[in-house]
């Protein structure tokens, strides 16, 4: 027999809302630190919901979001699905084209943006009109001075649009496969891929990963995410922490690690999250300051690998990482590197080895790990092949992409791309990618659009982007290019990289271009970056070149 409702997030809200009624949503923003408790976010996401009603937003329709992380982002994650629309949270810091092509494949009736990004916006927006054609309304995250004199129409301010309505909202009783979320991948070539979930996909990810395998997030947590929101949802922690009835702490636009730090210590955060690069900034700034970090108890660090000295560095701090792996397709989160009781007792070594791996599914999900001949591999920590996953929140296509849905999913796994090996005690590790994409700061960057865009130059025969590894990035790319017949070899590095800039956003430009006589082949003829990424896999040869001022996984 069924349950008497469907698997939606609307009860997290209304249980915290009466159990945890006082407990505070707190954020900082352009004005200065904001607080209130769940009783007043939980009035505000009913004003949201009567505001889309009366903006004609019905349900199955699709509200952007190019937001940062703070609290009125917070009200469109429960106010929107709430309505049964779809939450639709776009990366402002992709290239205008992705965002153009974003908006125009989802849709999007309505678009609430931050007043720092709605210049961007408005150029995207008007450099193709036509792909913004679906927006009725643009809606800026602020009081009414915050608006900006940008070119977009309509604009409104959000406290206006929603101040007017009703505190009263009769949330509707929705089906489990409501679509409640939406998100891009730009993890491979191509266009980027719209990744749905469902209202009962969200819930399943928030009801296992607040659990001690998973994120371990309780009532008496203060929880900050700096994992952008557009980012899967803060790897679903708004929606997590507001199932456990815990204390939020939003960062807001660009915080630097000064304004993380002041954060942790004045709203006495015990959880944070984010990819590697930001916890670098962090540790270099509690190096040179004076830092109470003694609330802090958990660090989820993902996106990337969290190296093992990073590991050992919040050790020593008293703080523990979780290391956590996932994809934009699995809600996000698969696993968390957790040790295991019995293994508590073992050498330091032993354990952080462990503990740098990418970890333990999280319960619920399954997986196989698959090599070249389509063979499952034994688990023995040695052999690799592509890790294929299903389970409640893994998604089982693209939206409106056959061709992809194809290539990423069969039987309903989804083919993660990743190369792992499977120890004797279940611990996953990724040794590789097949996926021919570069991860810098915990955001993607095309090496296929960034190689196209080298060939496009006259002076240049052939172009292969690798990325190599970077310390504080993790990935940086690299331009091989083989320079034409009447090439000006002094100037031609120079040039394709300022033309990359021109077109691309600052951080995709690489680091290097080093001249090579030819790209080197497969058998079949393509580009066999494997070679040039033995050859330069080396830190040595970018030397910290990357963009200072875009901290991506920062932002
Ligand atoms: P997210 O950045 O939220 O994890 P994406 O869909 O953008 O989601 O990226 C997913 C990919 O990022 C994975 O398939 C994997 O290649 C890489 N990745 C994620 N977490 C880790 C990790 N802990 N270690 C190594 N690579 C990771």
């Amino acid at each position: 027999m069924p349950g008497s409702t469907d698997q939606t997030l609307r009860p997290f809200c209304w249980r915290a809302a009466r159990m945890f009624a006082d407990r505070e949503i707190v954020s900082r923003t352009h004005a200065g630190i904001e607080r209130y408790d769940y009783a007043t976010y939980d009035n505000r996401t009913a004003q949201l919901a009567n505001a889309l009603e009366k903006a004609g937003i019905e349900r199955g329709d699709r509200v952007a979001t190019v937001c940062w992380n703070h609290h009125r982002h917070f009200e469109t994650y429960f106010g929107v699905p709430g309505t049964g629309a779809q939450l639709h949270t776009i990366n402002p810091l992709l290239p205008d084209e992705h965002l153009q092509y974003i908006v125009a494949n989802a849709d999007d009736r309505l678009l609430f943006v931050d007043p720092s990004l709605a210049e961007k916006l408005a150029g995207a927006a008007s450099d193709d009109p036509g792909s913004f054609e679906s927006v009725e309304r643009f809606v800026v995250m602020g009081e009414a001075d915050s608006v900006p004199d940008v070119d977009l129409d309509p604009l409104t301010d959000y406290e206006s649009f929603v101040g007017e309505h009703s505190t009263d909202y009769d949330w509707p009783r929705l089906p489990g496969e409501q679509p409640a979320g939406m998100c891009y991948t730009s993890g491979t070539t191509g266009k980027p891929k719209g990744v749905e979930y469902t209202q009962e996909m969200l819930w399943a990810h928030a009801m296992a990963t607040m659990t001690p395998q998973g994120l371990d997030i309780d009532a008496d947590d203060v929880v900050m995410p700096v994992v952008p929101m557009f980012h899967v949802n803060a790897w679903g922690m708004p929606f997590t922490t507001t199932a456990a009835g815990a204390k939020h702490v939003y960062p807001g636009p660009s915080p630097d690690p000064a304004d993380l730090a002041d954060l942790i210590e004045e709203e006495e955060v015990t959880l944070t999250a984010g990819v590697p690069t930001v916890w670098i900034g962090l540790l270099e700034h509690i190096e040179e300051e004076e830092v109470d970090l003694s609330s802090l108890e958990r660090i989820v660090i993902g996106g990337s690998a969290a190296p093992e000295s990073m590991i050992r560095r919040f050790d020593d701090l008293g703080v523990e990482v979780m290391h956590a792996w996932g994809m934009t397709e699995m809600s996000p989160i698969g696993s968390v590197s957790h040790l295991k009781p019995e293994m508590e007792d073992w050498d330091a070594e032993r354990r952080y080895e462990k503990r740098a791996k990418q970890g333990l599914m999280v319960p619920g999900l399954e997986f196989n790990v698959i090599d070249d001949a389509g063979e499952k591999v034994p688990w023995d920590g040695e052999e690799f092949g592509e890790l294929w996953i299903r389970g409640p929140w893994v998604t089982t296509e693209y939206y409106e992409r056959p061709e992809a849905n194809e290539e990423d999913f069969e039987d309903g796994w989804l083919k993660t791309g990743d190369i792992v090996t499977i120890d004797s005690d279940g611990y996953m590790e990724i040794v590789d990618r097949t996926k021919d994409v570069i991860k810098s700061g915990g955001e993607w960057i095309s090496s296929v659009e960034l190689e196209n865009a080298l060939m496009a130059h006259n002076d240049v025969a052939e172009a292969t982007v690798i990325g190599v590894p970077h310390e504080r990035w993790q990935e940086r790319p690299v331009a091989f290019v083989v320079p034409g017949a009447n090439a000006d070899r002094e100037n031609l590095g120079e040039e394709v990289l300022d033309m990359i800039e021109a077109e691309y956003p600052k951080w995709w430009r690489p680091d290097d271009v080093v001249y090579i006589d030819e790209v080197p082949k497969t058998a079949t003829g393509k580009f066999d970056k494997k070679v040039l990424r033995e050859e330069y896999d080396d830190e040595s040869i970018v030397e910290g070149e990357a963009p200072e001022e875009a901290a991506p996984g920062t932002d």
